[in-house]
């Protein structure tokens, strides 16, 4: 079945009577507990296909108030009310979207009344949404994403344990403080660290190079240790006030690369280059050659690794020194691309923009 296929009203009540429960939240408030706002994007937790075993499906068909509704034993940790931010699988993530989710987070942390935020989100690229929030988010309060592997209506779907356990967390005392969160599968992720593995695995995120920051086991929270870098509270970046975003493109390595994608970037606007490079950031001569000549235009240009873990260091096998370029250090490619995107909305310095790798 494509992404395009027009779901059948039924399998949406299919999914809801799979997610367990067809109660509605009740709308009276249980006092004593805290406030906790859902904000529902899209992606496969709000997915539906035509039968519980198909592969084939899909992202958000179902609406914020039913996937509330499906999962009632979230209140006993908080008062949950909803709002749709967008209804989209996050393979369209964009810009419009991510701008309109952070500015509705930073206005309703901004209430006293909310004690915490749960983000529904596709699995795709919530690692950059999650790492987007981590650094404009101006608050110490819990922002926790959550995601599904499985679609609402799949057998064994993994979206109503998630969504739980990242209530249970968001309404938490001792989440408070340690960033942007990110709770699939029982395991708790900093938004820094995280990424996605696997194309179909539900085990599909790690934090590879720092590890957990924690767990959470049917509602019941252990944390380890706090975030790997700045973020909210501490960010220097905002996007108050911002309408647009700094292109910035990501160009994988490869045997015999050429300059050819590095130069057509450019021609495109990229105001920034991250290339997933091999190794430890390394690409070939040819290409340094062409990423050396667009730093010197101006472009900023960082070295990550297409290679899943490990730091890519300053001037190991390159020189970045001598050649214009950042060491993406311990950011994947798309974090990567997250932290210079906002950087360059305040500065065009190396060294700043160095250090704001160093620092986040
Ligand atoms: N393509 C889906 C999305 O990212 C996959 C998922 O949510 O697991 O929205």
């Amino acid at each position: 079945m494509s992404r395009n296929h027009r779901l059948l009203p039924a399998a949406v009540g299919l999914g809801i009577a799979i997610l367990g429960h067809t109660g509605r939240v009740s709308a009276q408030p249980s006092s004593g507990l805290p406030t906790v706002v859902v904000l529902a994007t899209g992606g496969t937790i709000a997915g539906a296909a035509a039968s519980n075993v198909q592969a084939g499906y899909t992202s958000g068909q179902v609406g914020v108030d039913q996937l509330i509704a499906a999962v009632p034993e979230a209140k006993k940790f908080a008062n949950m009310r909803g709002e749709q931010i967008s209804n989209i699988g996050s393979q369209d993530m964009n810009d419009e979207v991510w701008l309109k989710l952070a500015n509705r987070v930073n206005a309703l942390v901004a209430m006293p009344d909310v004690a915490g935020i749960v983000i529904t989100h596709g699995t795709d690229t919530i690692e950059e949404t999650a790492y987007f929030l981590d650094l404009v988010v101006k608050s110490r309060k819990p922002v926790v994403l959550t995601a599904a592997m499985r679609p609402a209506t799949a057998l064994s779907a993994d979206g109503p344990l998630n969504f739980f356990n990242a209530v249970a967390v968001a309404a938490s005392k001792e989440a408070v403080g340690r960033g942007v969160l990110v709770v699939v599968n029982d395991w708790i992720h900093d938004a820094a660290s995280l990424t996605k593995t696997s194309t179909t695995a539900v085990q599909t995120f790690w934090s590879p190079l720092s590890g957990l920051i924690g767990t959470v086991a049917y509602g019941q929270i252990e944390f380890y240790r706090g975030p790997v870098g700045k973020n909210t509270a501490n960010s220097e970046v905002s996007v108050d006030g911002v309408t647009t975003l700094p292109r910035v493109d990501i160009i994988m390595a490869h045997e015999n690369m050429d300059g050819a994608l590095i130069d057509a970037a450019a021609a495109a606007g990229a105001k920034g280059i991250v290339i997933a490079g091999v190794g430890n950031g390394n690409l070939t001569d040819k290409a340094v050659k062409a990423l050396a000549a667009q730093a010197k235009k101006g472009v900023v240009c960082v070295r990550a690794s297409r290679v899943t873990t490990g730091r890519v260091g300053r001037n190991v096998e390159l020189e970045d020194d001598k050649l214009g370029f950042i060491a993406s250090l311990d950011k994947n490619p798309q974090k990567a691309r997250v932290l210079l995107r906002l950087a360059l909305l305040k500065t065009q310095s190396l060294a700043d923009v160095q250090r704001m790798f160093d620092e986040y």
